[in-house]
């Protein structure tokens, strides 16, 4: 029952937007959201956190190819490259392939390394933490703990009070400020 009503206070919100733009009869969940992935993408959903398991195919047809390059086939985006390196706004960020809430903005840190950086994830099930051996180096792969999509790595040269460095693709990253993401909150209330 409470779950309807999320749903139909979100088609609300949803038609608002549309009376207000155009006639286009777009479902969009959030008009804000400006990102492609989200408008192909079945599985997006900032509220939804059961596991999400696809096959290399099903990703590859959902997935903008530079999402798909790094969240499936664990690539790297070049360094000083992702909007998010040098953005401080505050909010929450989401994984670009499912929409699981990965980390908040005031956990964010400059780590001058190239990629934005975090020294906490949002909840504890939020990333998985995976042995990576692979470039002759020993590191902790972190993947979404909901899609298991490739994030990044973490280190321990951290900032307090963790001493943790989210070292995170801005790619597999997608952001949404806290007025959103207050709105998304009372809206679950209701
Ligand atoms: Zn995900």
């Amino acid at each position: 029952m409470r779950r309807f009503l999320v749903i139909a206070l979100i088609a609300a919100t949803c038609q608002q937007c549309s009376y207000s733009q155009s006639s286009s009869n777009s479902n969009k969940m959030d008009s804000t959201e400006k990102k492609s992935a989200e408008n192909l993408n079945p599985v997006y959903s900032k509220t939804d956190t059961s596991k999400v398991v696809k096959t290399e195919e099903e990703w590859k047809k959902i997935l903008p190819k530079d999402v798909y390059y790094v969240a499936r086939q664990k690539g790297t985006e070049r360094p000083w490259t992702s909007k998010y390196e040098n953005f401080y706004e505050k909010g929450t960020y989401y994984c670009a392939a499912c929409g699981n809430p990965l980390f908040k903005s005031d956990t964010k840190f400059d780590s001058g390394c190239g990629w934005p950086s975090f020294y906490e994830p949002i909840s504890k099930g939020s990333i998985i933490y995976t042995p990576d051996n692979t470039h002759g180096m020993t590191r902790t792969e972190t993947q979404c703990g909901r899609c298991k999509a490739h994030l990044g790595h973490v280190f321990e040269d951290g900032p307090p009070p963790t001493g943790l460095r989210f070292c995170i693709n801005g790619v597999v990253l997608d952001f949404a400020t806290a007025q959103e993401a207050e709105k998304k909150y009372n809206e679950k209330k209701d």
